[in-house]
């Protein structure tokens, strides 16, 4: 099955049919702990050699401060422009900034190949800017729950060839997040009829620039 996206060992990966796909970036939340020239410099390395190698998780954060820091931005602008230059995919943190990440990337669109809305549960109102980007969006396990009736119905309107499914599991052994990859995708196919082999395919297309691995 596909996770469009997981963490393991700290790092970021997304799967496909059994080949895992892995992503290198520094999380918001980490913006104002590290030294940014430094981590470039080591992600241009591992981007050069090797092919199969994403950027993410990327993005803006409003969960733990209500406003978004000027480091926060500065590290996802640079790690953007890196992405356009390797041509990579990108994975992308938005929470409760979403408007915010898709303006900051639209001026990448054509540079950057294909981007992942990881966790995004906003109104419906940014999907059209989200399509217009070659954005997919990762529908994860809050779609299990009942009274998340907001999230269904956004999860409803997610065009099907945008949509993915992801765990966001973090170090979980693979028969449980296969467990709870099955449990999400059955309940988004009841809600949108969405195919395991459209997921697959939406898949594929958001990781077409990068190389097999492994
Ligand atoms: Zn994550």
């Amino acid at each position: 099955m596909t996770d469009a996206h997981f963490h393991r060992s700290g790092e970021t990966f997304a799967s496909l049919n059994g080949t895992e796909y892995r992503f290198c970036g520094i999380h918001p939340w980490n913006a104002a702990a590290v030294d940014l020239t430094a981590d470039l410099a080591r992600f241009r390395t591992m981007l050069g050699t090797d092919p199969s190698l994403g950027v993410g998780e990327i993005g803006l954060d409003r969960l733990k401060d209500r406003n978004i820091s000027s480091a926060q931005r500065e590290v996802f602008t640079a790690q953007l422009d890196l992405a356009a230059e390797m041509g990579r995919p990108v994975v992308l943190h938005g929470a409760k900034c979403w408007g915010e990440v898709v303006k900051a990337v639209r001026p990448y669109v054509g540079r950057i190949p294909a981007f992942l809305f990881h966790g995004f549960s906003r109104s419906d109102g940014l999907l059209p800017d989200i399509v217009e980007v070659n954005g997919f969006i990762g529908v994860g396990k809050a779609v299990l729950n009942d009274h998340a009736v907001n999230y269904r119905e956004l999860v409803k309107k997610i065009p099907l060839d945008r949509l993915l499914i992801e765990t966001d599991g973090e170090d979980l052994p693979d028969a449980d997040r296969s467990a709870i990859l099955a449990e999400t995708f059955a309940k988004t196919s009841e809600l949108t009829s969405v195919t395991e082999s459209q997921i697959d395919s939406n898949m594929a297309v958001f990781i077409s620039s990068l190389a097999m691995c492994r």
